[in-house]
């Protein structure tokens, strides 16, 4: 049967703001599958700040997108012809979908196979890539390396976002004074109101720096950084004796790369050396053994609403390019996803 396939493939680096030249969305016809091929659906997307990462040629912890290919990314889909046995029609997989309707899956997989998801499905398919995919793993393990004691005090910036909302969330059921950094007075009341946190720093505010002195009258034992930056500064210099830094991500640079500045970089890493504490950063991707494990810690919480899956639906892969600016605007709460069909 012919058919065709929409995707974003990336035509130059970007600098900046991604644009339509940066990231061209083609109608392509998709050929017959051979032995050992399955034709997978995209029904989700997932929108991570590092695709911007990945567009660029930073130094980073995966190949750049060649320029030309099909822009990389993560997503839900669901079988829907294949020759090979371990992928039958029907099934639903999690896996490098990449910006496209449709996915050729075969054993040339660069990255990682994709996983099949139980069947029926337990939760929708958005919180796969969501509180119940990378997302939360990420927001579990950030709050392992920090092992907060009850009563520590712990700042996570990024508060109202993915990684963020969960691990606000969770680092509150660990008995954790827990200070959120969000953008704006409305999702500022979302961290404490819904999310639990005890008090929220606004970063858009004048006043940011001054707000988060007053959250933090103890000083601060655990930062969940998201952001990097003069916020990160800010922290670093509140850090108790012996605090740690679980450094999970620096969205403040990201939108930079190839735009020719310098990264924002951090003036305040001396505060580590004046307090003995230390900083480690981390990658999700790193712990694949342990997924299961901490997805099914995340299943419960979830099942027994302990713990809430926020999340962005944009409709329509048409939109997924103007989408992603979300995350580096802050119109996104949550979980960004595309509704790419189903
Ligand atoms: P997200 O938090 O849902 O979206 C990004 C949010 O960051 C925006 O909504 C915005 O919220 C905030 N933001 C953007 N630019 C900012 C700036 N200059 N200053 C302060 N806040 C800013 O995205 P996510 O997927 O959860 O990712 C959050 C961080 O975790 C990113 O740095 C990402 O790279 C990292 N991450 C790391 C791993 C890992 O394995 N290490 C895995 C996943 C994600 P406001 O409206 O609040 O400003």
């Amino acid at each position: 049967m012919s058919r065709t396939n929409r995707a974003y493939r990336l035509r130059r680096r970007p600098a900046g703001k991604v644009t339509d030249a940066d990231l061209e969305f083609v109608t392509e016809p998709v050929g017959e599958l051979g032995d050992g091929q399955a034709l997978v659906q995209t029904l989700v997307l997932s929108l991570d700040p590092t695709n911007r990462i990945w567009m660029s040629d930073h130094r980073g912890y995966m190949p750049p997108v060649p320029l030309d290919s099909v822009m990389r990314g993560l997503g839900v889909g669901r079988v829907i012809e294949s020759r090979r046995a371990d992928l039958p029609v029907g099934a639903h997989v999690l896996g490098w979908t990449g910006w496209q309707e449709l996915t050729v899956a075969d054993d040339s997989a660069l990255i990682s196979p994709f996983t099949v998801l139980p069947d029926p499905l337990p939760a929708p398919p958005s919180a796969f890539v969501g509180v119940l995919g990378h997302t939360g793993i990420t927001a579990w393990l950030g709050l392992e390396i920090l092992a907060l004691a009850p009563g520590e005090t712990v700042v996570i910036s990024g508060a109202a976002g993915a990684v963020g909302s969960i691990a606000t969330q969770l680092a509150k059921s660990q008995q954790a004074r827990v200070v959120g950094v969000a953008g704006g007075p409305e999702k500022c009341a979302h961290v404490v109101e819904d999310l639990g946190a005890d008090a929220c720093v606004d970063h858009r505010a004048e006043d940011w720096h001054d707000q988060l002195v007053a959250a933090t009258p103890n000083g601060i034992d655990g930062d969940f950084e998201n952001v990097g930056g003069p916020l990160m500064d800010a922290i670093l210099d509140r850090l108790n004796i012996g605090a740690r830094v679980a450094l999970c991500g620096m969205i403040a640079d990201y939108n930079q790369f190839g735009d020719g500045s310098e990264p924002i970089g951090q003036r305040a890493v001396g505060q580590l050396l004046m307090t003995r504490s230390t900083l480690q950063g981390f990658l999700v991707l790193d712990y694949a053994e342990r997924f299961a494990e901490i997805v099914e810690q995340l299943a419960g919480r979830w099942a027994t609403g302990k713990l809430r899956a926020e999340e962005t639906v944009v409709d329509g892969l048409e939109n997924a390019r103007e989408a992603l600016d979300q995350l580096f605007t802050g119109g996104n709460r949550g979980k960004l996803v595309v509704r790419v069909s189903g």
